[in-house]
């Protein structure tokens, strides 16, 4: 009898679910937006003794899942006989032992319980991970990097994260934070980042970061950043997907800012490329859909600048499971451990 597992994908803006087969099919699937973002937590990244407080708008939002996951267990019951657990992939860094969230900069949670508060109500295993050992799991079994013993995935979202294979295992190093190619400094006391730190890669090349960085320009020339204005309504609401709206109409203030974009973003991969030497760099995430041409110019900048015995067998790909990577490798992680 086939055997079926949930994975969810909490990601910066929404959470989405899925029941998944042992083949990687999605059996059922829904999704929502989060609507608060934590209040009483520090966002900061400076409190780290901080702990869970039940009365936080988190609570809600965790309520939701379970909520959501009852209601996807309803839906997918008339084809589904059994499902064994739950698999949650969440952009931030995690306690695996204990399944619980130390800290996910971009939703302001620290300290969360995850797994001890859902298994409490759905009464199924939950198994907590980052969001990219989900995704690159799902990207390594069932999508682009099938069969590649040595790979890293990369995912630009409104953060950026990535998740790394050596020799044939998924790596998650002494705290089991592997990965997190998002804080690499590639600028020395740059941009401020919501981990704390200044120069991050991701205040520069993830979702946030394109949009702070064009917001400040805006407002320096609100006449040259007029089409983007426009396009959003204004200066406050500026976001990446108004940035590639514009690319698209092929505004050359738009097209200016991914091409710095892409410069920044090829910064830490080639960083990253000569400090692993993986056989395959996979590219995805909402960034990399909203500017595809970001593959090309990170693939041309990776060869050109790393070193050339770690780009001799390098292939950069793109991710094949697009948006499902997550759902699909959280299952399939939470299916491993069963
Ligand atoms: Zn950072």
């Amino acid at each position: 009898m086939n055997s079926y597992f949930i994975g969810v994908d909490i990601g910066g803006t929404n959470v989405r679910l899925a029941v998944v087969g042992e083949n990687g099919a999605i059996a059922a699937f829904s999704s929502f937006f989060i609507k608060s973002k934590s209040l009483a937590n520090d966002q900061s990244g400076l409190n780290h003794n901080q702990k869970y407080n039940p009365d936080d708008p988190v609570k809600n939002e965790i309520r939701n899942i379970s909520l959501n996951i009852k209601e996807l267990l309803k839906k997918a019951s008339p084809v589904v006989s059994s499902v064994k657990g739950v698999g949650i992939g969440i952009a931030g860094q995690i306690d695996r032992d204990a399944g619980s969230v130390l800290f996910a900069p971009n939703l302001g949670w620290r300290n969360i319980p995850l797994k001890e508060i859902l298994e409490k109500d759905i009464n199924l295993p939950v198994f907590v991970m980052n969001d990219l050992t989900a995704i690159t799991y799902g990207e390594w079994k069932r999508g682009a990097g099938t069969g590649v013993k040595d790979l890293l995935c990369i995912f630009v979202g409104t953060g950026i994260g990535s998740g790394i294979v050596i020799n044939d295992r998924l790596t998650g190093g002494c705290g089991n934070t592997a990965g997190e190619i998002g804080h690499i400094v590639i600028v020395s006391g740059g941009r401020k980042c919501h981990c704390s730190n200044y120069g991050c890669l991701e205040a520069y090349a993830g979702g946030w970061g394109i949009a702070e960085r064009t917001k400040e320009m805006a407002l320096k020339d609100p006449a040259g950043f007029k089409n983007i204005i426009d396009l959003a309504g204004g200066i406050e609401n500026i976001t990446a997907f108004t940035i590639s709206k514009a690319y698209k109409l092929n505004d050359g203030v738009a097209v200016r800012i991914m091409e710095e974009t892409g410069q920044y973003l090829s910064d830490g991969v080639v960083t990253a490329v000569n400090l692993l030497n993986p056989c395959m760099v996979i590219l995805g995430g909402g960034i990399i859909e909203g500017f595809p041409e970001l593959v090309a110019v990170v693939e041309g900048e990776v060869k050109k600048r790393a070193l050339k015995a770690a780009t001799n067998n390098l292939t950069i790909a793109v991710s094949k499971l697009g948006n499902n990577a997550g759902v699909i490798g959280a299952a399939g992680v939470a299916a491993s451990k069963s």
